[in-house]
C-alpha cells in the first residue's frame, strides 16, 4: 500500500497545479454524452413501458402503470420501489392446462430461470509504468469486483461480473497514463479480447475513468477505485455505461461552460422535473414525454441538474455526507420546478461513496443490452436434483472443464458437504432445514468459466393442492409439490376413477356420488418418504361449488380465528397456494405471513396452516 501511495504522490507533484483538484474530484468520468436519437432504433426508445416486459422476463412483475405514475423524486406513486417486493416466481411457471397432468409442474428449467444470474466476464489488463509498477494489487482488483457485485445484488440486478482469466500485466505500458481520448482508443484497440468486457487499470488519465462509448466492451479506470466500498462507485458507474446506461444528468445540448449537465439546457433539450411534461411545439420529439426524450430518457430517475456542481471541492453539488449543496447547483428547472435529484444513483456525478442505487428502469436497460455480452447462458450446467428432501444425501456434477484446476462449491445454509469439494462432483447432505429458493453454486478456479448455480428447494413436507368441495361425477386435478426422483402413489376413494397421472405429482380424477372422502398421496424414493391427505366433500349437482367470497376470510387473518384454535398447538409453517398456477410459498410464522400477504397480487388463495398435530386449510381473498 505504501508503494502505491508513493506512486500517486509522484504523479500529483509532476502534474501541474490542476492535479490536486483532479485527484479530489472522485466524480467525473470521461464517457461522452449521447445524442437524443442515439437509441432511436431500440424498442424502448420513447417507450419506457417496454422495460416492464423486460423485467417480467426476469420475474419482476412491476405495476403496469409504474413508469406513468412516477413522482418528481423518481418514486412510484410516492414510494420507492424495491424490485424484491415485485418478484413473482409464478410468472415463469407454466399455467396448469386441463387434461395435461404435468403442465403445472415447476420444471428444473423454470426454477433455474427464477434465479438466473447473468455472469459477465471481465478481462483485466494492468498497465505498468516504465519502472514496471502499477498502483493496483491483485487483492484490490478482486475486492472491488466483489464490491460491485454486492451493490448489484443489493439492488436485485440479476447480473454479476467475474474475472474471466488470468490478469494480464503489461510492463512499461505506453498506456500507463492516458492523456487523451486518442491514447485511450489506441489502448482499447491494442489490448482487447472478444466476448468479454476489457477492464484496463491505468495510473492516470484525461478523466478518472471512461467507457469510451455507450454501450461498450472496454473501459479504463484509475486508482480512484481502490479503497473499499466508498470507492467502488466509479467502477459501477463505468460498468453501467458499458451496459448501456446514460448519466442521470445527461445533456442533449451543448454548453461550453462547466458544469454542463442538464441544468444549462434550453427548453427543448432540458429534462424537466415534471414527469408528465411534453416536448414543446418547435422542439424535436414534439409531444413526447420529456422524461423519455431528454436527460437519461428514463422516467424513474428524477431530473438532475448535474451533481458535480463546480470544479473545486468548495463548489461540489454533493458534500461529504452525500447531502446536496444547493447554492452550488441550480435548484429549479427552466419551468420553475424544484429539482429532487437522486444523489445515490450510480449514474450520477455524486461522490463515489454516495452512489449505491439503481432504478428499475436502469436495471431493465442493462438487461436489454445483455445479449451483446457473452455470459453464463453459453456455458455449462450443474446436473442434479433441484427439488430435494431434507436429511437426504444428493450428488451434483459439472463436466470436467478444460483449464480448470479446482471446483469451489458453495451450498445452502444448513447443508453439509459430504465429499467432493474441489472436484467436479459434490455430494451434500441436506440437513433438517427446509425452504425454497436456495442455491447451490460452483466456482471453477482457473480460466474462462463463470460460476453457475442450481436452485434448491428442500422439503420435509408435502400437501395436496386441489378443490376440497366438488360436485359428483366431475373431473378435477389434484397436485402435490415436486420432489425429484420420487414415485407418487395416490389413493382415491373406491367410487372415484383415476383418469391419469398415477405415479406423478399431479393426477386427474373423476368423483363419484355425494359424501365426504379422503384423498391421499405418498412420495417415496431416494431416501424420501412423505405423505399427505386431504378431505373432499362431494355434494350438489353442478360440476363444482363456487367459492363463496362472502364467507371467505380476508387477509390479514382476523383475530377471532385464533381464539378457536386449540390451546397447545404449535405452528410449524404456513403454506400459501395460488390455485391458479399451483405455485406455493412457505413461511414459518404469522409475522412472516403478514409480511408476505402485502406482496400478494389480488386474487384467491388457499392457505394451509400446519401445526404440530394437525393442518387447517383456509380460503383467502386478497382484494
Ligand atoms: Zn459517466
Amino acid at each position: 500500500m505504501k508503494a502505491i501511495q508513493t506512486i500517486l504522490c509522484l504523479f500529483l507533484i509532476t502534474s501541474q497545479g490542476f492535479s490536486q483538484e483532479i485527484s479530489e474530484r472522485d466524480l467525473e468520468c470521461g464517457t461522452p454524452e449521447m445524442d437524443a436519437y442515439f437509441e432511436s432504433d431500440k424498442p424502448w426508445f420513447l417507450n419506457n413501458n417496454y422495460f416492464l416486459e423486460v423485467l417480467q422476463r426476469y420475474g419482476y412483475d412491476l405495476p403496469k402503470d409504474y413508469f406513468d405514475s412516477i413522482d418528481e423524486r423518481g418514486h412510484y406513486k410516492g414510494e420507492k420501489i424495491s424490485l424484491r417486493r415485485y418478484k413473482n416466481d409464478s410468472l415463469l411457471i407454466p399455467k396448469l392446462k386441463k387434461g395435461n397432468p404435468n403442465s403445472g409442474r415447476i420444471s428444473a428449467e423454470n426454477l433455474r430461470l427464477l434465479s438466473l444470474i447473468n455472469y459477465i466476464p471481465l478481462k483485466v489488463w494492468v498497465h505498468q509504468n516504465s519502472s514496471n509498477v502499477s498502483p493496483f494489487t491483485q487483492p484490490q482488483i478482486f475486492e472491488v469486483i466483489d464490491l460491485v457485485n454486492e451493490l448489484f445484488a443489493n439492488n436485485d440486478v440479476p447480473i454479476r461480473f467475474y474475472i474471466s482469466c488470468d490478469i494480464t500485466t503489461i510492463p512499461s505500458s505506453l498506456y500507463n497514463n492516458l492523456p487523451s481520448e486518442n491514447s485511450m482508443n489506441a489502448m482499447f484497440n491494442n489490448f482487447q479480447e472478444n466476448n468479454v468486457i476489457n477492464l484496463h487499470l491505468v495510473a492516470s488519465g484525461f478523466s478518472i475513468g471512461s467507457s469510451g462509448t455507450i454501450p461498450s466492451t472496454n473501459l479504463f479506470i484509475t486508482p480512484s477505485i481502490v479503497g473499499g466500498e466508498a470507492n467502488r462507485g466509479l467502477l459501477v458507474h463505468e460498468l453501467g455505461h458499458c451496459l448501456g446506461l446514460f448519466h442521470t444528468h445527461a445533456r442533449h445540448c451543448s454548453s461550453s461552460s462547466y458544469p454542463n449537465g442538464n441544468q444549462n439546457c434550453n427548453n427543448c433539450n432540458q429534462e424537466s422535473v415534471s414527469r408528465t411534461k411534453t416536448q414543446g411545439l418547435f422542439c424535436l420529439g414534439t409531444g413526447t414525454k420529456k422524461c423519455e426524450f431528454n436527460g437519461d430518457q428514463l422516467c424513474d430517475t428524477p431530473a438532475e441538474p448535474n451533481l458535480i456542481g463546480g470544479f473545486s471541492a468548495s463548489q461540489y453539488g454533493v458534500n461529504e455526507s452525500c447531502q446536496i449543496v444547493w447554492p452550488n447547483l441550480k435548484s429549479q428547472d427552466n419551468w420553475g420546478d424544484f429539482y429532487s435529484p437522486m444523489q445515490f444513483n450510480i449514474m450520477s456525478y455524486a461522490r463515489s461513496k454516495c452512489r449505491n442505487s439503481i432504478s428499475a428502469g436502469q436495471i431493465a436497460k442493462m438487461l436489454s443490452y445483455l445479449p451483446s455480452f457473452a455470459h453464463s447462458s453459453s456455458g455449462y450446467q450443474i446436473t442434479g436434483f433441484s427439488n430435494v428432501c431434507n436429511n437426504v444425501q444428493y450428488s451434483y456434477n459439472v463436466p470436467s472443464l478444460q483449464g480448470i484446476t479446482s471446483y469451489n462449491w458453495t451450498v445452502p445454509e444448513g447443508t453439509s458437504i459430504v465429499s467432493g469439494q474441489g472436484t467436479n462432483t459434490l455430494t451434500v447432505s441436506f440437513g433438517n432445514s427446509v425452504g425454497t429458493n436456495k442455491e447451490l453454486t460452483v466456482y471453477p478456479q482457473g480460466c474462462g468459466y463463470p460460476p453457475v448455480s442450481i436452485p434448491i428447494n428442500v422439503r420435509n413436507f408435502i400437501s395436496i393442492l386441489g378443490p376440497t368441495s366438488v360436485g359428483p361425477t366431475s373431473t378435477f386435478n389434484y397436485s402435490t409439490q415436486v420432489i425429484d426422483n420420487v414415485v407418487y402413489q395416490w389413493s382415491i376413494p373406491s367410487s372415484w376413477t383415476m383418469q391419469s397421472g398415477q405415479g406423478s405429482h399431479t393426477i386427474q380424477v373423476t368423483t363419484g356420488g355425494s359424501g365426504t372422502y379422503t384423498l391421499s398421496v405418498s412420495a417415496s424414493g431416494y431416501g424420501c418418504s412423505k405423505y399427505a391427505e386431504i378431505q373432499v366433500n362431494v355434494s350438489g349437482s353442478g360440476p363444482i361449488q363456487r367459492v363463496d367470497f362472502h364467507s371467505t376470510n380476508e387477509i390479514p387473518p382476523n383475530q377471532k380465528e385464533k381464539v378457536h384454535e386449540p390451546f397447545k398447538r404449535e405452528l410449524v409453517k404456513i403454506i400459501i397456494i395460488d390455485p391458479y398456477s399451483y405455485f406455493n410459498m412457505e413461511v414459518q410464522s404469522e409475522e412472516e405471513f403478514k409480511d408476505l400477504y402485502l406482496n400478494l397480487k389480488s386474487g384467491f388463495y388457499i392457505i394451509q396452516k400446519v401445526y404440530t398435530d394437525q393442518m387447517t386449510t383456509l380460503k383467502y381473498l386478497k382484494r
